[in-house]
């Protein structure tokens, strides 16, 4: 497998579309286009509403999916099988039990979902808005995936699995304690690094911080430092230190104050989003 080409023209396209590209170390997207290759065999995609399936749809959607899969054996998102992506945000009815014994129709458009029967919808709009210009750490193909990664390994239950190098009870404590603290924080009407979506439940939680991780990680380690060490740990990458960081300059400056890797952070911060999207 590691002797396959990458096709020239399937680069150019996660180039264009995709902006967390630009910002990953060397080494990392070799390994990133091995496991797209991989991915792409094993994943099937079908369009819905509509919708035709590219290479490009393809291309977005593996290389931010394989994102996860970094640095570690894996198993390719082992309970998934297709993908199924929508022109746009779709109307899908959900059905609510409540106590009352009434079922509740709720009819909210969605721009993703994971289900752990084998499938993750995603809206194609949604896929390459976020794609392109990770400027508010808004991503839906992380989040989707990233609930795939929670149910393989039980991260946002009170059991996670053990993982090989351990620490699955620290990582427990310091998930549980965020989430309380996030919990608080949106109730109270604070604004937070974190998406305040996250306050839902902890596999909401877990997704989101996963969005905020890759997309604003200064964010992420300033508000949450022990977060950032647990998931800079389970998912075996640092992106603070990529360089790139679309977090807000408050952000920024604070961990200059604080003498954090001053020297990763003045870096220039790329403009790469808004011409990928003129491009598109
Ligand atoms: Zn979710």
């Amino acid at each position: 497998m590691a002797a396959r080409p990458f096709p020239h023209e399937w680069r150019a396209i996660i180039e264009r579309r995709v902006a967390l590209w630009s910002r990953l170390p060397a080494a990392d997207r070799l390994e990133l286009l091995r496991h797209i290759l991989v991915f792409l065999d094993e994943k099937r995609f079908e369009g819905c509403g509509g919708m035709a399936i590219t290479d490009e749809v393809r291309l977005t959607i593996a290389a931010q999916a394989c994102l996860l899969l970094l640095h570690r054996e894996t198993d390719y998102f082992p309970a998934l099988r297709s993908i199924l992506v929508y022109p746009d945000e779709y109307v899908a009815p959900a059905a609510e039990q409540h106590e009352s014994g009434i079922v509740v129709e709720d009819h909210e458009p969605r721009a993703g979902e994971s289900w752990a029967e084998g499938s993750l919808v995603l809206s194609w709009r949604d896929v390459m808005e976020e794609s392109a210009d990770g400027e508010n750490g808004e991503n839906v193909v992380l989040h989707e995936f990233a609930h795939q990664v929670d149910d393989e390994w039980g991260l946002s239950s009170a059991e996670p699995h053990e993982q090989p190098e351990g620490g699955a009870r620290e990582w427990a404590r310091a998930f549980r304690e965020a989430f309380a603290r996030h919990k608080r924080l949106v109730e109270g009407g604070r604004e937070t690094a974190i998406d305040p979506y996250g306050a839902t439940d902890e596999a909401e939680f877990f997704a989101v911080v996963t969005e905020t991780f890759f997309g604003q990680p200064a964010n992420l380690r300033i508000a949450e430092p022990e977060l950032y060490r647990q998931w800079s740990k389970f998912f075996r990458l640092d992106p603070v230190s990529w360089g790139g960081d679309r977090s807000d300059d408050i952000g920024r400056e604070r961990l200059i104050d604080d003498g954090i890797e001053a020297e990763t952070l003045t870096d220039d911060f790329p403009s790469g989003g808004g011409e990928l999207l003129g491009e598109g």
